[in-house]
């Protein structure tokens, strides 16, 4: 059965190095769907002040015209704080227990994954797809926390084949193409007035511009 792919983050805002490995772990992975979820009060970083409204809205405007994204508003909709493991056992629950689900990181938010809340229990409910930089050292040698590493040799596959066997539990290392771009540079450049132009989909500058998101300090 084709895994379902998940790709959450705070989308403060979304930006080509999300779109582009949503689209190369969607292909990599060969998944019919791949989910944008904008996390509503994350509860590992500071309350955006931008609504989750305006960045779903912001995820809407940069998947138009890709069939295979969807934007998922399941985390913004909701007002009290959510963590990864409520949402995932939610769309488990959804999906019922036999469909891989697939949740995509960037190395550096796996490398933080023993500090988030319950970590242990996703690995019962979603396989990981980590979005590694080809061509660099691997997170596979990198010193992470004990644990982390751990449960990183006894879950690695190295075949994509690996995830569609199983519902859950397994890790599986992409080389991708990681682009030099953050949402906090967008937001920096955009509060000074420089370009932020081809970070991110035209459409989503033109939404910020507009409304003169991350024009304040405090949008930062
Ligand atoms: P910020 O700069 O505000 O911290 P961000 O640009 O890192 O934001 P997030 O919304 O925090 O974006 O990221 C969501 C997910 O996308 C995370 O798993 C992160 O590792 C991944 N990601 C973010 N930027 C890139 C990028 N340029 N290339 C690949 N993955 C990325």
């Amino acid at each position: 059965m084709k895994p379902i792919g998940i790709l959450g983050g705070t989308f403060n805002p979304v930006h080509y190095g999300h779109l582009r490995i949503a689209e190369e772990l969607g292909d990599a992975l060969d998944l019919d769907e791949v989910r944008l979820m904008p996390a509503n009060m994350p509860p590992l970083r500071t309350v955006p002040t931008v609504s989750g409204a305006e960045r779903l809205h912001m995820v809407r405007l940069a998947i138009a015209g890709n069939a295979r994204l969807v934007a998922d508003d399941r985390e913004v909709s909701k007002t009290s704080l959510c963590y990864t493991v409520d949402t995932l056992a939610e769309l488990r629950a959804e999906f019922g227990p036999r469909r891989p689900i697939c949740l995509m990181l960037g190395a550096d938010a796996f490398a933080r994954l023993h500090r988030w809340h319950r970590w242990r229990d996703l690995f019962g409910l979603a396989h990981f797809a980590v979005a590694e930089r080809g061509g660099h050292a691997s997170i596979a040698t990198a010193p992470l926390d004990p644990a982390l590493t751990a449960e990183l040799r006894a879950r690695r596959v190295t075949e994509v084949g690996g995830l569609s066997e199983q519902p859950a539990g397994a890790i599986y290392l992409a080389p991708t193409s990681v682009l030099q771009i953050s949402a906090t540079r967008i937001r920096g450049l955009v509060a000074h007035g420089a370009s932020a132009r081809y970070l991110l989909p035209q459409p989503v500058l033109d939404y910020i511009l507009e409304r003169g998101i991350y024009r304040q300090a405090e949008d930062q």
